[in-house]
């Protein structure tokens, strides 16, 4: 029997070892791998960090088709992210690369090890704007607009790059 097909949204961010560098490689990974189909990202965004002090963030959208079920598109972004050298020293501190499951369809998911729609999709610009940059109609399983999300929460601290 053929699985079924989800679209989903990944967040993607880095603020180290050339974060630019970074995004575009684990957009090539995520376009080439066999499980990824109809691939398409946002613009790159600069952020101002959250949490400790520590450097600017580069972050995106990928939006993504694939047949792999929820907890099996986590190993497998854990395991690009574990590729370009991920630490996880500190909790919300510095990353070469961070992966985040944003939205799979209209699905609710309470997993200890996975939550979806990510718990902070709504509160977060540079995830809000570039995931609007995409799918403006998107609306989340509440029934809330993205495109209006994103106009709500203003651009402080984000850049769109050129
Ligand atoms: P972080 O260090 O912020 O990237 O968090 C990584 C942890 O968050 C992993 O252990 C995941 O199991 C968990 N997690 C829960 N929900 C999600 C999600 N929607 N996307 C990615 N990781 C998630």
């Amino acid at each position: 029997m053929a699985a079924s097909m989800h679209t989903v949204f990944i967040g993607l961010g880095s603020n180290l070892d050339d974060p630019v560098a970074q995004l575009q490689q684990a957009w090539a990974t995520l376009k080439a791998a066999p499980w990824c189909r109809e691939a398409k990202i946002s613009s790159l965004y600069r952020s101002v960090a959250v949490g400790p002090p520590q450097p600017d963030y580069i972050n995106a959208v990928a939006q993504v088709t694939t047949d792999l079920a929820p907890l099996d598109l986590l190993d497998a972004l854990q395991a690009i992210e574990l590729n370009q050298g991920r630490q996880r020293l500190i909790h919300w501190g510095p990353r070469t690369l961070d992966l985040d499951i944003l939205l799979i369809d209209q699905e609710i998911i309470q997993h200890e090890r996975l939550q979806v729609p990510h718990p902070y999709l709504t509160e977060r610009n540079f995830v809000l704007i570039p995931l609007a940059e995409l799918a403006p109609e998107l609306r989340l399983p509440d029934g809330r607009n993205i495109g209006d999300l994103a106009a709500q929460i203003g651009n402080e601290g984000l850049t769109r790059l050129a």
